[in-house]
């Protein structure tokens, strides 16, 4: 016991219990680094966007969108009659969270059923698709990075009832030589359900081509499908994400607090 207390503390003391043996004196771990105190926000609740989540659809105003003019907004949302719709603002990181209801009147099969996709970028598709019962390619079902990777799980609920995608996105790199330095990354939960974690990106997502990289700028807008399904949609936020970059200063080591709480 004493052995694993031992390897994740060091620097300050703690006191911890071992049973009969009383109080055993060990040395606390701290790193030591400057790191900026994380913001306080307002998490929000299911249905409620946290505080400083970007809001780009709450059920009653398109207006974040270019394409809006295509859609119809009906009772709390809103569905594609001729069109997709890209948002104004361009993201690059970025969390995104929306919601998505396939047709409750089933019609066509396969790929023909309830598409839609969320394009981080415009280039990246997070396939949206009437997967319950349906089958199709996997790696262009429900949840799936289209033609490059299936979910790991089908968490599909049934047509016309309401799911969720969060969704977090890193941005693949380019150089001033329009290099790719570092492949996108996307993690995905399906009705909360984990289907794509941290996948690598293998390039843009094509119908008809294998997928490949094209040099873009850091930020791009994103654009939502139509695929000729009314697939509807209602809250829809983002939340824009830092590059964290380490401080990489360490206090002296006479600087750090000896009574801070424990664990
Ligand atoms: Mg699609």
């Amino acid at each position: 016991m004493l052995g694993s207390l031992g390897r994740w503390t060091a620097g300050s003391t703690i006191v911890a219990m071992a049973g009969a043996a009383g109080a055993i004196f060990v040395d606390e771990y701290k790193s030591g680094i400057e790191w900026e105190k994380p913001a306080i926000i307002d998490a929000g609740d299911a249905r409620t966007p946290p505080s400083d989540a970007i809001v780009l659809f709450d059920g009653k105003d398109l207006s974040a969108w270019d394409g809006a003019e295509n859609w119809e907004i009906r009772d709390g949302y809103a569905v594609p009659t001729n069109g997709g719709i890209t948002s104004k603002q361009p993201f690059g990181d970025v969390q995104v969270h929306l919601e998505w209801a396939a047709p409750d009147e089933v019609k066509g099969s396969g790929q023909g059923r309830g598409n839609s996709g969320l394009y981080l970028m415009g280039k990246y598709e997070v396939q949206i698709l009437d997967s319950y019962e349906n089958e199709t390619y996997y790696d262009g079902q429900a949840g799936s990075i289209y033609k490059q990777w299936p979910p790991l799980v089908n968490a599909s609920r049934k047509p016309g009832e309401w799911q969720s995608y969060d969704i977090l996105f890193t941005a693949p790199r380019f150089d001033d030589e329009q290099k790719l330095v570092k492949p996108g990354y996307v993690t995905v939960l399906h009705n909360g359900v984990v289907v794509q974690n941290h996948s690598e990106l293998l390039g843009g997502t094509f119908y008809d081509q294998p997928p490949h990289y094209e040099p873009h700028v850091d930020k791009l807008p994103m654009h939502i499908q139509f695929h000729g399904n009314p697939v509807r949609f209602r809250d829809i936020w983002a939340r824009e994400l830092s590059e964290r970059t380490h401080p990489g200063k360490l206090k002296p080591s006479n600087e750090q607090t000896p009574e801070s709480p424990k664990g």
